[in-house]
């Protein structure tokens, strides 16, 4: 397999990189993020008809490569971008194509994940947020907890429990909430950074129309496992590109303060090696989309593999500033904890590889 760039992927590249040099912006959000669209980065795969270009994932690949490398602020929609559009382009009706895929690309409609809550992380089948089906539509009653961008969405992806008599897993149903809705309470948690990225969202009483189901009531899991492979599974060339950056400001602060010390440069290169194999385990992971058009399980390696590098750097920058904070590793330190957790603990992701990449038994 020959993993340069064809001529065309190089000429992508050289466009993307010359349009990130001459556009890079100075804030993060919506307007950059509308930037983004009119460029044609933002839904470089997804059908013309909805708002995307129609690339090749190769293409997308490069973009998440490029801006990663740039340091260019994502997306604010990534929660649109990277799971409920691909599940709402798996599971969704014609109309609920059209009325939302091309809004989420032009970040005029922001989205959040309301799975987890605080009896149900690991365990998504364990949700306890009813949805009721009442008077031809739904009514929602509960609580979701750690739901990044829930206080700027204006619709939230929600899984809860319509029958909680079915067997595990068959209860579940998947809506589309309006957050703008009466009944919806978002309240911002602070994290240990300081900052305030997720929220807990109590919902009371919440209606919510018939034509907001996606999938089938009590088919909920298996649309829910859709948004799950495509959270993990398309991360990960944003997350290679990302640890490029980390390992390269390693490498220069080593230079700068440990450059005479053997044991630091000898986990400064092994940093540079894991990031080697993080590179073609993502190209292995490029291959599997690009023949099935669905990211596989090998997305949860790059996920854990990246995560438990970038905390481990985080922890070698600051031994080599010895205790001072420049600011920047102290805050990327504390960040790097949630790495482990968001998106799928790396116990979970353990289990999913042995499980159902190479084959193992079930753990339970
Ligand atoms: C920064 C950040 C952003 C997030 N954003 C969102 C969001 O937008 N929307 C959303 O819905 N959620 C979000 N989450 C929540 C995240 O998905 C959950 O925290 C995660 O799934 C773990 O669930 P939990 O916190 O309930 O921990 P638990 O599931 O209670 O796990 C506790 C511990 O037990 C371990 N464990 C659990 N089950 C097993 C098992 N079967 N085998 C081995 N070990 C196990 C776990 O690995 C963990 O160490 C976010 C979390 C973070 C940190």
């Amino acid at each position: 397999m020959d993993l340069r760039d064809s001529p065309d992927e190089a000429a992508f590249r050289a466009e993307v990189r010359a349009w990130l040099a001459a556009n890079l912006p100075s804030e993060p959000g919506r307007e950059w993020s509308r930037r983004m669209y009119d460029a044609g980065y933002a839904g470089l795969t997804w059908p013309e008809e909805y708002g995307g270009r129609g690339e090749p994932y190769t293409h997308q690949a490069i973009v998440l490569e490029e801006f990663a490398r740039a340091e260019a602020p994502q997306h604010v929609n990534v929660i649109a971008l990277g799971m409920a559009g691909p599940t709402i382009m798996a599971h969704g009706t014609e109309e609920q194509k059209q009325r939302y895929l091309a809004k989420m690309l032009t970040a005029d409609e922001i989205w959040c994940q309301g799975f987890s809550e605080p009896g149900a992380g690991s365990d998504l089948a364990a949700v306890r947020t009813r949805i009721e089906p009442r008077n031809g539509g739904f009514v929602v009653n509960g609580q979701k907890v750690w739901s990044s961008f829930a206080h700027v969405a204006d619709f939230c992806i929600l899984v809860g429990l319509t029958d909680p008599a079915a067997p595990r897993y068959k209860g579940l149903t998947y809506i589309i909430v309006d957050m703008k809705a009466p009944g919806v309470d978002v309240r911002p948690l602070r994290q240990l950074t300081g900052e305030a990225e997720f929220n807990e969202i109590f919902f009371t009483d919440v209606d919510v129309p018939a034509d907001h189901l996606l999938g089938e009531v009590g088919g909920g899991w298996q649309v829910a496992m859709t948004t799950l492979l495509h959270e993990r599974g398309t991360l990960g060339f944003a997350l290679g590109g990302a640890l490029e950056q980390q390992v390269m400001k390693l490498v220069a602060l080593a230079k700068k303060r440990a450059a005479d010390d053997p044991i630091i440069r000898d986990r400064v290169a092994q940093e540079w090696i894991e990031l080697q194999a993080l590179k073609l385990t993502n190209n292995r992971s490029l291959t599997t989309l690009m023949q099935t058009g669905i990211p596989g399980p090998e997305g949860s390696g790059s996920k854990l593999h990246w995560s438990e590098q970038n905390q481990r750097l985080t922890k070698l920058a600051m031994e080599i500033l010895d205790g001072e904070d420049d600011g920047y590793w102290g805050h990327q330190r504390l960040r790097s904890r949630g790495n482990t957790i968001e998106a799928g603990t790396s116990e979970i992701l353990r289990n999913i590889i042995a499980e159902r990449v190479l084959g193992l038994p079930r753990s339970r």
